[in-house]
């Protein structure tokens, strides 16, 4: 669930059909994975052996086969990130959702984006959403204080283990409560335990909502580089690209400078958000400047 200062929180799930119990161990990792440099990630299936039963500690013996080993957020076994912005206090920043949403495509995950605060700012935020749709993502306008869209949110997520990322202040924190109003109580034995290690540097943290349905909640973030990929290749991960480059005369097209881009004349026909398209180029720059050095 949590790793701090070489410490790794265990959640071991044991369900019956009266109550469902939850416990948290608290353990160091001791198996042969170390010797092959492999480290726990928050969302490792593992093994442990207990060490003590009363002071609910032991050792992680066995990391399982992961299914997806993410960098940024570092998370393991993810289904899918849910990326929040607010429809106003703060303004959503589209710079950093394009990053999030390249830096996703990147590792392969798949990614629904949240506009939250639609009390505040809803008929400028339905048209942006619409834009995001066309492009091939699935979004979700929520408010908790009037509690739209929370029912679809929490139908998004169910049964699946969800990354929330956004910029602090978006209202995570306040969605999050919203999916599960006893997350925070089911969490205590984990956050008691974490008061006596490190508390001012925020970690990831996956945190159970039921049976079957996770939550990881990612610290907030207010930058992201563009992951370590050619400038190149950037274009492969801007979905909405894809149905118009067979138009470009040129077949390696990058679509900034060439002249017949099918990619450009898109945008110039209003078929390409502008937005996603300045993006794309500040993006590119920025890798091929990396490239340079
Ligand atoms: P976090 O930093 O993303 O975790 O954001 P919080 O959940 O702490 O919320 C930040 C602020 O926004 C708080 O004052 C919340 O009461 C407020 N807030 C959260 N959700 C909404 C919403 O849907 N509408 C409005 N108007 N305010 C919200
Ligand atoms: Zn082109």
């Amino acid at each position: 669930m949590r790793g701090v200062g070489g410490f790794y929180y265990v959640h071991l799930h044991l369900y019956n059909e009266l109550n469902t119990e939850q416990t948290c161990y608290e353990c160091r990792a001791k198996g042969s994975f170390r010797n092959q440099h492999i480290k726990p990630m928050v969302g490792d299936e593992v093994e442990i052996d207990i060490i003590s039963e009363e002071n609910k500690t032991g050792n992680i013996t066995d990391i399982l086969e992961r299914k997806n080993a993410l960098v940024r957020p570092a998370v393991a076994n993810i289904d899918q990130a849910v990326i929040v912005f607010a429809g106003r206090d703060p303004e959503p920043n589209y710079n950093l959702l394009d990053r999030f949403l390249i830096s996703m495509e990147i590792q392969q995950a798949d990614t629904v984006i949240c506009f939250n605060k639609t009390d505040l700012e809803k008929e400028k935020i339905k048209v942006i959403a619409g834009e995001y749709e066309a492009c091939g993502y699935r979004t979700v306008l929520t408010s908790t204080k009037t509690g739209d869209g929370i029912d679809e949110l929490r139908e998004l997520i169910r049964g699946k283990t969800t990354a929330f990322a956004g910029p602090s202040g978006v209202g995570k924190s306040s969605l999050l409560n919203a999916l599960s109003p006893s997350l925070l109580a089911k969490t205590g034995d984990i956050s008691e335990k974490i008061k006596r290690g490190k508390h001012t540097t925020r970690h990831s943290e996956i945190m159970c909502v039921s049976e079957d349905t996770y939550i990881l909640d990612t610290p907030g973030f207010s930058s992201l580089n563009v992951m370590d990929i050619e400038a190149e290749e950037l274009k492969n991960y801007f979905r909405e690209f894809a149905r118009y480059e067979q138009e470009c005369r040129f077949s390696g097209c990058v679509h900034i400078n060439e002249p017949d881009c099918g990619v450009k004349e898109a945008l110039c026909a209003g078929r390409i958000s502008a937005i996603r398209y300045d993006n794309y180029k500040q993006m590119y720059s920025e890798l091929k400047e990396k490239r340079k050095w």
